[in-house]
């Protein structure tokens, strides 16, 4: 007989699949998928379905220290506060930084995001979404004013063709794969094209694979615009109402990549399937085009995701039902960061630091005594500040920076000379916790509760429904205990989640006024019933659209100035590493399919582990022969930045020439397997975003 029956949401990836917990005498806790929940109805992708497997309290880490004692609550924290304090007075506000996580809820972000920007007087905290969806995001706010995913899942089911671009969705983002497979499946008529320099396991579905060479795919998708323009498929009525700036991006389009022929050479595809492609996009009126970290992960991603705004605005798809440029987001609350501020260049509830009305509207809202007025430094940024003693105090919460920046080594160099660490964690034992000066011990999934945004913009409900383990806390109770012992008890008197949710709320209502997208102010008068009871909804929501709003643009009305989406002009940009004799090949890493970020909860399940037993390289069989190496040897891999010794994993998947190594393995979980190791810590200018992909 079930006893219990919690609705909430999964823990991993952007899609927030809605999962159903049961709790049976017979059975303990078991996890299903929430039919009701529209992101997956009741769907689940390997990692979602092994929940269960990771209950365990094994390598939880369940009470404070300070400097490797273990001590109480009120010591921990007069302890941070204290020397935050003491290093603040020395040396300013800069001195000192957070490090969050799109693992984090909405509430602790949001209570991070006001103590550092509003009261300790910088704009020093940078999230982990930094290396994952950045260049979207400065790729919306370039296009449309505002950081806005047009589109929502619906749409995936309208479309007549999908293309997905340096997206591997089977993987990454499984049952929205799910999703489009079924959608094929009903409508035979809906294309799938895959544009990617691997053969992943998302070609399953896809009527057409682009095997691009790395880093081409800004000029493909110039060479589309240049296309659609040559062959009258341009929505000028669209153009003129809504837009500014085609000229300039078109008579770029037109100067680099004018000639298909000349396009298929440089991306190393055969012309036939590029023109195949420019015509199915040309002639298809429902067109989504997918883009993910593969977009993302460059030192020119926001050019990228540019281009491929660009060409939407150009037939304006975009919108309504069905099509639309979709970035699927990586994290379970990545888009919930970029809401409340977590970006370091952003002040809260998508408010910019260069509008400074607004700036002192947010500083007025939270009695803030110190508003941050500039811009804090991006990761990458960051963490060069703390290498050089700039940044001398970092509290890093719910990630794992020793593992996933890039130039990994030279963070941990960083760490283990920096004055002061604390680390806010559930785990006891990560390779950035070896850093920690003080361990706070963080609530999980399952004993926290509060809110996440998913991909398409729709806020869900995360409930607790297991006891809390040790003495771990809330991450937004441990903050606004720090913020207390710095001197701000009446500002960060929260009593529950719900009371950060409405002022959340109410922020983003207060500095509106139909000025930006990001607008939740119909949910700040909520009470705890309606809080516990909140169903999955898009934002907006507002006094007029109280039941959210699924598609935004619909009016094409977008949050410039001048109110008109803004093409791009998309020079011709390559990778900052080119490739020489002494490093001859190029280094892609990613996700694969049954391991989450650097393993700390799906590392747990042995289900999980057999899909894939130990890290590898993948090479192309040709490399393998070439290299004089065999299958399953270990190789030593070499970067300007580091090195590794893995197995050899052949794969036809790979181009010649390029190779792939998965980001998930540490020092937990085998010796020195951190691909970041080898990672250029280059990034984008705009965005800060690295580069992973080449
Ligand atoms: Fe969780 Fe993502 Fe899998 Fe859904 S697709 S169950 S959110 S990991």
């Amino acid at each position: 007989m079930v006893e219990q029956t919690i609705r909430t949401t999964c823990p991993y990836c952007g899609v927030g699949c809605g999962v159903i917990i049961e709790n049976t005498a017979e059975q303990g806790l078991t996890v299903k998928g929430d039919p009701q929940h529209p992101a997956n109805f009741g769907r689940l992708c390997s990692k979602g379905a092994a929940l269960g497997e990771t209950f365990d309290l094994s390598g939880r880490l369940l009470q404070p220290s300070v400097d490797g004692k273990l001590t109480d609550w009120d010591t921990a924290l007069g302890h941070v506060a204290n020397r935050f304090s003491e290093i603040i007075q020395q040396h300013g506000p800069d001195a000192v930084a957070f490090y969050v996580s799109g693992q984090l809820l909405t509430e602790d972000y949001y209570v991070a995001n006001k103590l550092m920007k509003g009261f300790i007087g910088s704009a020093n905290i940078d999230t982990n979404s930094r290396l994952c969806m950045s260049s979207s995001v400065a790729g919306h706010k370039r296009a449309f004013g505002t950081d806005t995913v047009p589109c929502c899942y619906e749409d995936l089911e309208r479309a007549q063709l999908i293309v997905l671009t340096g997206s591997n969705t089977a993987w990454c983002h499984p049952v929205l794969y799910q999703r489009i497979a079924k959608a094929k499946q009903d409508n035979p008529d809906l294309k799938v094209v895959v544009i990617d320099p691997r053969r992943t396991e998302t070609c399953g579905i896809a009527d057409m694979h682009l095997a691009i060479g790395s880093g081409t795919d800004n000029l493909l998708f110039n060479g589309l615009l240049a296309y659609l323009d040559r062959h009258d498929e341009r929505n000028e009525a669209y153009i003129q109402q809504y837009t500014s700036g085609i000229d300039a991006a078109l008579s770029e389009a037109i100067q680099q990549a004018n000639d298909v022929k000349t396009v298929a050479e440089a991306c190393d595809i055969s012309l036939t399937e590029l023109e195949k492609f420019y015509r199915l996009f040309a002639r298809t009126e429902r067109v989504i085009t997918v883009y993910s970290q593969g977009v993302n992960q460059w030192s020119y991603g926001t050019d990228k995701v540019n281009a491929i705004i660009n060409c939407h605005l150009f037939t304006g798809r975009i919108g309504r039902p069905g099509m639309g440029p979709f970035s699927f987001t990586g994290q379970p609350n990545a888009m919930g960061g970029r809401e409340v501020g977590g970006l370091a260049n952003q002040v809260a509830a998508h408010v910019n630091f260069d509008e400074q009305d607004d700036v002192a509207k947010v500083a007025s809202f939270w009695q803030a005594p110190h508003m941050a007025q500039q811009a804090g430094l991006k990761a990458v940024d960051l963490f060069n500040a703390v290498a050089e003693g700039k940044v001398k105090a970092i509290w890093v919460m719910a990630t794992n920076p020793a593992v996933s920046l890039p130039d990994a080594d030279k963070v941990r160099s960083a760490l283990a000379q920096c004055d002061f660490v604390v680390v806010s964690d559930c785990m006891a034992s990560t390779d950035t916790m070896a850093f920690a000066h003080v361990k706070l011990p963080a609530q999980t999934w399952g004993e926290k509760e509060g809110t996440v945004t998913n991909t398409e913009r729709r806020i869900s409900r995360q409930r607790s429904f297991l006891p809390v383990a040790g003495n771990a806390k809330p991450d937004w109770w441990i903050i606004s205990e720090v913020a207390k012992r710095l001197g701000y008890a009446e500002q960060f008197q929260y009593p529950n989640t719900l009371s950060i949710f409405t002022e959340h709320a109410r922020l983003s209502g207060v500095l509106n006024q139909q000025k930006r997208d990001f607008d939740i102010s119909g949910l700040a008068e909520i009470n705890q019933t309606e809080f516990d009871n909140l169903a999955p909804i898009h934002w907006p929501v507002t006094a007029s659209a109280k039941q959210g709003t699924k598609r935004l643009f619909s009016d094409g009305q977008y949050f410039t100035p001048d109110k008109k989406a803004r093409f791009i002009p998309i020079a011709a940009i390559k990778p900052a590493y080119q490739l020489n004799t002494k490093y001859p090949f190029i280094l892609n890493s990613g996700r694969i399919r049954d391991q989450w970020h650097t393993m700390t909860r799906t590392g747990q399940s042995k289900r999980l582990s057999s899909h894939i037993v130990q890290p590898f390289v993948a090479m192309h069989p040709d490399d393998i022969q070439q290299q004089n190496i065999h299958i399953n040897q270990l190789v030593k891999i070499t970067s300007a930045y580091g090195e590794l010794v893995l197995p050899v994993l052949a794969s036809e998947q790979q181009r010649p020439g390029e190779v792939f190594i998965p980001m998930h393995w540490n020092n937990q979980f085998a010796s020195k397997s951190y691909v970041d190791c080898l990672i250029n810590p280059a990034v984008d200018p705009v965005s800060g975003q690295p580069e992973f992909k080449h």
